[in-house]
This record gives structure tokens, sequence and C-alpha cells, in this order.
């Protein structure tokens, strides 16, 4: 059994992450696991520290005639040599400014001198003040911090040889700090660019309290019930829906559809096709062409290198169906095999899952997504790992936008074939040209932006688990060709005029889509970007700005509004005799609406003051005026 050094209940120091400042904190538990403490500061922040960033008291006060040399600030303080703002920028937050160390060794003070004057300089900020379980959150307003900082500073100066008196509570209350030297701060506002260096600086200080594991009663999606209901619903509805739409005259009249025999449901054969194509697009995955970028940087300050090759593999993908039709494969016999494919991709991400969740058990604690909540049966829909990668291989990269988003263009292709095929047709019908090409668009957009999606809440916060591996290898697939699958049954005839009209609400929204997610990224990116110079932002204390003009000064989810838009497009079309082609929209409308309530909790606990006063400034949601 490994040994610790420190016993509960213990009264040593610990480091505050991602600074050089030492406080006095209390031992609560070790984790013989992990070997990791976990100890409580004066003002009831828990927080899990490594041995290393633990000291005796007694260590520390023979500190005080050491040698300077080994004070960790002062190691850093030497390393910087860029120019003075973003030298002053990128020192240790808890390090003075030059002034006030020139003065303490120009009078040679010890070094806990220098390290008291240091926590003089800095300031504290309380961020979160809420009850909490095992997750912490944040709030992180300006306002309050400035009132909360004159009582935060004395903290550090009282607790030297103070005994701990630390609040008895079950449910007790996180704190959380942005550690600033005051004259910094003062700074803060000139630039954001800055700020981002700051930020990936000191990833861990930042991020490690937003990516926390949910808390039991805050689970979305209705919780433990809700999930459960998802899980087994969803693929339910989906097949019903597929039967339903195979009838002359879908009607609730008529539900529920005829079900078909098993052996129309499962072939193997069409599974082990299913695992081919799976297969072959990780292949494209792996090969060595395309940019290897850095996504956004993890709670261990760790970023993760992705290729962007998507478009590549669709390139590839299209050339191997090309010349597939040239040697005389006939694309559209899939058709008949159409629910085997369905049922064939749902096992395949079923099993996925179950992986997912089996290897998620042996993951250390800061790989685990912060919407896991420690329910097995929740965290199996949610995901609970959040990068789950076999060597560079990342798995849920992979799935968000290869085997799902390519397999939807080519089940659009069987589908137009089929068409012309059952309809006697030399060309397919303009109402399936434009619901073929709006959605091939939407494919080679997202493709060719790949980039984009490392900064997606699927990625950046959602772990791997059912709820992806099933939206974005069956859900995408299967229902958003749902349009097509439709027009094979149900032909629709679309004069020239409509499909103009129809057109330019399509354009709008790939317009207002494409250019509000290309702000928010570039923004992302680079906020000093000299093309964005003119947009108007508001700071937030955790660094990060928040655009208020521009597309994102126009509705809080411009993006949001654009692809709602193009899904109306993808559905008119299929003209008004059916209610059925615009369950998509319905669904889709019901999801970003979820998803934007969703976001905009996150954003809350993460700007705190400075996303209320965005929402003041940018009032409506999705929809000017209306919501
Ligand atoms: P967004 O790309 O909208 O990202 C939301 C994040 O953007 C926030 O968490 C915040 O993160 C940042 N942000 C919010 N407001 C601002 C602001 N004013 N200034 C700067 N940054 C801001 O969310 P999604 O990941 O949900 O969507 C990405 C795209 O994918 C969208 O276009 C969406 O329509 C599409 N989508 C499509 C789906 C489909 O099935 N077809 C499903 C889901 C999404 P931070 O501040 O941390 O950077």
């Amino acid at each position: 059994m490994p040994s610790r050094k420190f016993a509960d209940g213990e009264v040593v120091r610990g480091r505050w992450p991602g600074s050089s400042l030492y406080y006095e904190v209390e031992i609560l538990s070790h984790d013989s696991k992990s070997q990791l403490y976990t100890v409580k500061y004066k003002d009831g922040t828990e927080l899990e520290l490594k041995e290393s960033d633990i000291k005796p008291l007694t260590s520390f006060k023979q500190r005080k005639s050491g040698s300077t040399s080994s004070s960790p600030s002062r190691r850093r303080g030497s390393k910087g040599s860029r120019g003075s703002r973003s030298r002053s920028r990128s020192r240790s937050p808890g390090r003075p400014p030059r002034s006030s160390r020139r003065s303490a060794s120009a009078s040679h003070q010890p070094d806990i001198q220098e390290t008291r004057r240091e926590i003089l300089e800095v300031k504290l900020t309380p961020l979160v003040l809420k009850p909490f379980g095992n997750s912490i959150s944040r709030y992180n307003g300006e306002a309050e911090h400035v009132e909360r900082n004159t009582e935060r500073n004395e903290l550090p100066q009282k607790n030297t040889q103070e005994k701990f008196h630390l609040p008895q509570e079950s449910s007790y209350v996180s704190t959380q700090y942005s550690l600033r030297p005051r004259r910094e701060e003062i700074k803060l506002k000139e630039t954001d660019f800055n700020e981002e260096k700051l930020v990936t600086k000191r990833p861990a200080l930042l991020r490690t309290y937003e990516v926390s594991t949910t808390q039991t009663e805050d689970l979305e999606f209705g919780g433990v019930p809700g999930v459960l209901l998802l899980m087994i619903g969803l693929p339910v509805f989906l097949f019903l829906l597929l039967l339903m739409c195979k009838q002359d005259e879908p009607s609730l009249l008529n539900f529920p559809p005829p079900l078909p025999a098993w052996g129309d449901l499962w072939e193997t054969r069409v599974f082990g096709v299913y695992l081919l194509w799976f297969f072959v697009q990780a292949l494209f995955y792996l090969l060595p062409i395309g940019k290897v970028v850095e996504g956004m940087p993890l709670i261990n300050g760790r970023r993760l290198k992705y290729r962007l090759n998507g478009f590549y593999a669709f390139l590839l993908t299209s050339a191997a169906v090309g010349a597939s039709l040239c040697w005389g494969l006939e694309l559209h016999s899939m058709y008949r095999h159409f629910l085997q494919f369905a049922l064939a991709a749902t096992v395949f991400s079923a099993l996925l899952s179950v992986y997912l969740y089996a290897r998620s058990l042996r993951a250390p604690r800061e790989e685990l997504s912060p919407a896991s909540s420690g329910n097995a049966v929740y965290d199996f829909f949610i995901g609970r790992e959040l990068n789950p990668r076999i060597g560079t291989f990342d798995l849920k990269y992979f799935c968000e936008l290869r085997p799902g988003l390519i397999g939807w263009v080519l089940i659009n292709l069987v589908l137009l074939l089929t068409e012309m095929k059952l309809n006697n047709r030399a060309a397919p019908s303009l109402a399936m040209i434009l619901v073929n090409s709006f959605q091939l668009l939407y494919v080679v957009d997202a493709l060719w932006n790949e980039e984009a999606v490392l900064t997606t809440m699927d990625i950046l916060r959602d772990g791997f688990g059912f709820m992806l591996a099933f939206g974005d290898l069956v859900w995408v697939p299967f229902i958003y060709s749902f349009q097509a699958f439709y027009l094979v049954h149900h032909p629709n005839e679309v004069s020239w005029p409509v499909a103009s009209l129809i057109i330019v609400l399509k354009l709008s929204g790939y317009v207002i889509f494409r250019c509000a997610n290309s702000q928010k990224n570039a923004f992302r990116k680079n906020p000093a970007d000299p093309k964005l110079a003119h947009l108007k932002t508001i700071h937030t204390s955790t660094g990060k700005s928040l655009l208020v003009s521009g597309w994102w000064g126009f509705v809080r989810h411009p993006n949001y509004l654009g692809d709602l838009l193009m899904a109306l497009a993808w559905s008119l079309p299929c003209g008004f005799s059916h209610a059925l082609p615009y369950f998509y929209v319905v669904y889709f409308t019901a999801l970003l609406v979820h998803r934007e309530a969703r976001d905009e909790r996150c954003c809350r606990s993460k700007y705190g003051l400075a996303w209320e006063k965005y929402c003041q400034r940018v009032p409506y949601r999705l929809v000017p005026y209306l919501y």
C-alpha cells in the first residue's frame, strides 16, 4: 500500500494551483488510487493537490532563512524576455510588480517576507458561491469580486499561524479565485489577446474547476429516467418513423405501421458492410494528409492534437463511390436494405457505447467529461470520458464528422437513384435535387471547416457515450436524410419560382450560419485579429471576452438561427401534402432550443455578471423580437 506523508486533519500549507503561493490548508482525505489529497482552504475551498504541492508548516518556516533562489516565483521570473506587456502578463499571478521586487531585494528581506509581499499584491477574486456536492461551478461576475476583494486579501496574512476554523456545513460553499496582481488587473481591459495568452498560460487554474462532474440533481435530459426513455425511445421512434414514411398514406389513423419480419430488419451481411464502411472511414482518418492542429486546453493544460483531413476523406469516398458506379455497382439496391442498415448502425452504436463506458472506468478523473455525474445509467448516455483515444485515434472527433456525416450524403445519393429507378425517371426530380444539394452543401461546409468542431459543446463538454454515438452514427444519417426518403415514396413537383424562393431561404440561412460560426471561431482563435477590430466586446474575468456586436450582437445564437432556416429550406421541397417531412424542422427546433438553454446555463456559470450584461445588450436568444 503506497504510503502517505500527511494525515487527515493535519494543518499544512498547500500550493494554490497555477501560482507559487502556499496557503494554510487542512488535509481532509487522501485517495490512495490517484495519490491526491483533498484539502480545504481556510475560506472553504476544497481542492485536490498532489503531495509535492503540500508542505508541512514547519518546513515553510525553515525557508525563512533558506536560500532565496529556491523560491518558485523567483525561478519563474527569470524566464521572461518578451515585450514588456506580454512579459508582465505572463508572469506568475502571484508575482509582484517589478518595483516591489526591487525594493524587497534591496532591503534584503528574507524569503518569507517577500512571499508575504507577493501575497499582499495578489487580488483574490471569489468566483463561485454555490452549494455543490462533488461539482464546482464558476460564478465569475466582475462587480462582485471588486466588493469582496478587500476581505479576501486579508486571508493569507491572517492565516500564517492561525488554527483553522472551518465551517461545518454538509453542503458547503465553494469559492474560486482569480489570482491576479492588482496592477495587472487595471490593464486587463486594454486588450483581449493578452488575456487569451494568460488563459493558455494557466489553463489548469482556469479550467480545472469548470470541468468537474455534475451534481446528480442538476442532471440534464430529465436525469436518469429521462435518459433511459431517450435510449429506448429514440431507436424505436426512428424505426416507426421510417416505417410510417413507407406507407402510401401515412397517418396517425394507420398507426402503428405494419411491423416488418425479423429477416427484413437484420442481415449479418449488411452489418458486415456497415463495419467495412466504418473501418474504411477510420483508415482515411489515419492517412497522414491534412493539417494537424491543437484543440482547446484540457483541465491539465494539455492540448490534444487533431488531424484535419475530413474533407480529404470525403473526396476519397466520393472517388470510390464514383468509380463503383462506373463499374456498374447498383447503388440503389442498398435501398432495399435501408432498415437493415439502420439497425446495423444502431447495434454498432450500442456496442460502441458499452465499450466507451467500460474503458472510461479506467480513465483518470481529470479525463472525465464535466457533464458526467457518477450515475452509471446517466453517464452511459452522456458519456463518461471526454476524449477517448486509442493511441492518437480520437474516437469522438472521428465519429462527429466522418462515418455519419459522409454516410448521410451517400444515403441521399442512394435515395436519389432509387427515386429515378422506382419512378422510371431519366433525371431526379427538382425537389430531390434541391434536398440533395442543400444537404451536400451542409456536409461539405462542415468538413471544410472541420477545425470549428473543436470549439463545439460536443467536443468540449459532452463525453463520448450513447448520446453522441447514436446521434452521430444513426440519427444523423438516417433521420437527416428523411426528406429524401420521403420523396422516394411521395414525389413532389416543385416549380422553378418556388424553387428559387427556397434557394434564397437556404442561402440566407447558410450565410447567417457560416458567418456567425466563422466570426466566433476567428475571435476565439485570435481576439486581436485586425479583421475583428470593429466589433464590440464585453470583458469577462475568465480572461475571455464576449462579442456583443456583429452577428453575436444580433441574437445570442445567430448560428442556430441560420441552421433553423436551412432546416426549413430542406423540408419545403417536399410540399405541404403531409406533415412528416416537417418532422425534422420541429425536432431540430426543439434540439436547438434545448441546446441553447444548456449553453446559456454553462455560460452564465462561466461568465457570471458579464454574461448577464451580454443578455441585457442582446436580449433575444434565437429570433429577434420573438425568442
Ligand atoms: P456554439 O458554436 O454556438 O458555441 C457556444 C459557445 O460559444 C458558448 O459556450 C461560448 O463558449 C461561445 N459564445 C457564446 N456566445 C458568445 C459570444 N457572444 N462571443 C463569443 N463567444 C461566445 O454551439 P454549438 O457547439 O452548440 O454549435 C456549433 C454549430 O453546430 C452551430 O452552428 C449549430 O447550429 C450546429 N449544430 C448542428 C447540429 C445538427 O444536428 N445539425 C446539432 C448541434 C449543433 P466559450 O465562451 O467558452 O468559447
